[in-house]
């Protein structure tokens, strides 16, 4: 889901922003705004008291609505299947609602509508474990507010409408159901019975509209699996725009229901729907409900909501339009298995609407990566796996769970490369124990590690449960021979990750050349030799935005003349032998020479080094104890003179 302002914003032209700069802001926003209502929700406890003897595999849903009237009518045919051996189940149904009465083999059973929120149905006998059979809960009532307003009931252009709207627990607000994220139910059927004048719009496929006595009885039917947030209706008085999107051989219809004043501007960003979703379709794997349809709702709150084969979108913003669409594979296909992972659904969906971007704006795609680094780096802390759920802002933080998390997989992507980032990706989509059900963050290090066949728990580490970023300081000097030496230290903004493991890349130039080069970071301080090619005068850190990090520096450093650095010679005080190590970037022929306290000659070699790292032994165990000089000496008039006491 997205709450976006862009369009606001657009019209606030004193501001002198950008739509793209905007982004950021209005994540932020959904933040704020996706707090609020959470904190409602969870500090009253109203998550799922739905009991865990059964699970629910078909669903029949009958909603009598007016879209002039704040009240529902509903009869829910729920088909479960019995876990163990019991006789009663607990759904979660407000109790702001009024159950009327519950049939069981077409018999009235007992009920209780609990303080909790929670239904408890009593069976007039015993249901065997694996046993498959179903309830008709009659009710009705005018459903409470909550979450982002879950039942909706206002006007457009002075014309009533009705839209729902239930994530994360809204569901229980206008239909018996089971709440949490444990749960979806193989397949629906929704009918919606309302006054002729309007449309109703749902998930899955319309099947008719039949009308009878100024009352019109609208039928979709869903058969892929749906977890009760996703579901959801509308009525008022739509205009249908009828589309289709060509995905392989299957022309697949692409309807959106849309206010009448608005219909011209959904028109004209039909384009963007069909491009986003051939991107995507291509990229992560077929369209989830590629036997249905894909549509939009226009709705009054300002955002989107991946409502499954629908999404309810305040105005067709390219931005809001990807977000949503990429959600049908991550959220809604495969849907985050508990609220501390909901970066696998907002992290993901905000990484995709990000590659639309690349793909087909990229002066938009390169204004969002300024905006969300400038984001993320904003605070020091913060992990994009939400730890701490009583905490609301760890669970829907815009910076974290949105704009963190999207960077986290464009450093994913290029750490592992396109190849092996994108194949993990569909495996993940395409895992039999994951699709059309739930996952979580475990699942999806699974198939990077699969992929890559390594051990990626580093990355995941630092990036996904651990909480800040690393600032680089690169010392660098360049030789004679056009060679680099670069020192790369690391500060970190937060304890949790001392030291980040990373790829930084270096762009090295002068006024007329360039040459990027990868420098794997593994330890703090370490050194490197790069073969640059031409005498550079500046160092850039992570040109491309690769990468999250804040207040980097560079420091050019005196150029070395020597054509050898980094001698070790140890050890000393010597024993046995004395151990000498050469660092060179191109191959040197060198001279040794160990002479003794007098002056006289012991020992000399001459030798070509040829590697960047090399090393010679020089034997001492003959020698007597006291005090020598070794002298080393390049062609290149480089010469080094060390006082060794054995
Ligand atoms: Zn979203």
């Amino acid at each position: 889901m997205v709450k976006n302002i862009v369009l606001l914003l657009l019209l606030l032209t004193t501001l002198k922003i950008t739509a793209q700069q905007t982004n950021c802001k209005d994540f932020l926003d959904i933040a704020a705004i996706e707090q609020k209502a959470y904190a409602s929700r969870i500090n009253t406890n109203q998550t799922s008291q739905a009991s865990d003897n059964f699970s629910i595999y078909y669903s029949r849903f009958v909603w009598k609505v007016n879209p002039a009237i704040r009240f529902i009518e509903g009869i829910a045919t729920i088909y479960f299947t019995s876990l163990t051996t019991n006789n009663n189940i607990v759904l979660d149904l407000s109790n702001q609602l009024i159950v009327d009465s519950i049939l069981f083999r077409h018999q009235s059973i007992n009920f209780q509508q609990q303080s909790n929120n929670a239904l408890a149905i009593l069976f007039n006998t015993t249901i065997n474990t694996l046993q498959k059979d179903s309830v008709t809960i009659y009710y009705k009532g005018v459903p409470s507010t909550s979450g982002f307003n879950s039942f909706v009931q206002t006007t457009h252009n002075n014309i009533p409408v009705i839209w729902t709207l239930s994530e994360p627990y809204g569901s229980q607000d206008w239909f018996p159901c089971r709440n949490g994220l444990d749960n979806k139910i193989d397949s629906i059927d929704i009918f919606i019975i309302h006054p002729s004048m309007y449309k109703a719009t749902a998930n899955g496929v319309l099947q008719y509209e039949q009308t009878n006595a100024g009352q019109t009885t609208t039928f979709f039917k869903h058969r892929y699996p749906i977890a009760s947030y996703l579901i959801a209706f509308s009525v008022t008085n739509f205009s249908v725009i009828n589309e289709n999107i060509q995905l392989g051989n299957i022309s697949m219809p692409f309807k959106s229901y849309v206010y009448p004043e608005s219909v011209a501007n959904f028109q004209t960003a039909t384009e963007t729907t069909k491009n986003a979703m051939q991107l995507f379709h291509e990229t992560f794997g077929d369209y989830p409900f590629i036997q249905e349809q894909y549509g939009h709702t226009q709705f009054g709150w300002g955002g989107g909501m991946e409502h499954q084969t629908n999404s309810f979108i305040t105005a067709p913003d390219k931005n809001l339009i990807a977000h949503e669409l990429a959600h049908q594979w991550f959220g809604d296909k495969i849907t985050c298995g508990s609220w501390q992972d909901i970066w696998l659904n907002e992290g993901f969906a905000t990484f995709c609407a990000n590659y639309y971007f690349e793909n087909f704006d990229t002066t938009t795609f390169k204004s969002i990566l300024t905006a969300h680094l400038n984001d993320i780096v904003s605070i020091a802390d913060g992990s994009v796996f939400a730890k701490d759920t009583s905490s609301i802002g760890t669970i829907f933080n815009g910076r974290l769970s949105y704009n963190k998390a999207a960077y986290v997989l464009r450093m994913l992507r290029f750490t592992i490369g396109d190849s092996a980032f994108f194949t993990a990706i569909k495996q993940y989509l395409n895992d039999p124990n994951l699709q059309y059900g739930f996952a979580k963050t475990a699942d999806f290090i699974h198939h990077v590690e699969a992929v890559t066949k390594q051990d990626m728990s580093w990355f995941f580490n630092q990036w996904i449960y651990g909480e800040g970023y690393p600032s680089f300081q690169v010392t660098w000097s360049e030789n004679n021979d056009n060679w680099a030496k670069i020192k790369i230290n690391q500060t970190t903004s937060h304890s949790s990750v001392p030291f980040f493991k990373i790829l930084l890349p270096l762009t090295f130039k002068n006024a007329t050349q360039q040459k990027t080069i990868l420098v794997q970071c593994n330890s703090n301080g370490a050194e490197t030799w790069a073969d640059i090619g031409f005498a550079a005068d500046t160092v850039l850190i992570d040109v491309g935005k690769q990468l999250i990090s804040k207040n980097n520096t560079t420091i050019k450093t005196t150029p070395i003349d020597a054509t050898i650095d980094d001698v070790l010679i140890y050890p000393n005080p010597v024993s046995n032998y004395l151990n000498i190590g050469f660092k060179t970037p191109v191959a040197r022929k060198i001279q040794i020479q160990l002479y003794n306290a007098l002056g006289q000659l012991l020992f000399t070699k001459e030798f070509v080094i040829n590697s960047i790292s090399e090393s010679l032994k020089i034997p001492f165990a003959n020698y007597s104890k006291g005090l020598y000089i070794i002298q080393l000496k390049t062609d290149k008039d480089w010469k080094m003179v060390k006082k060794i006491i054995k």
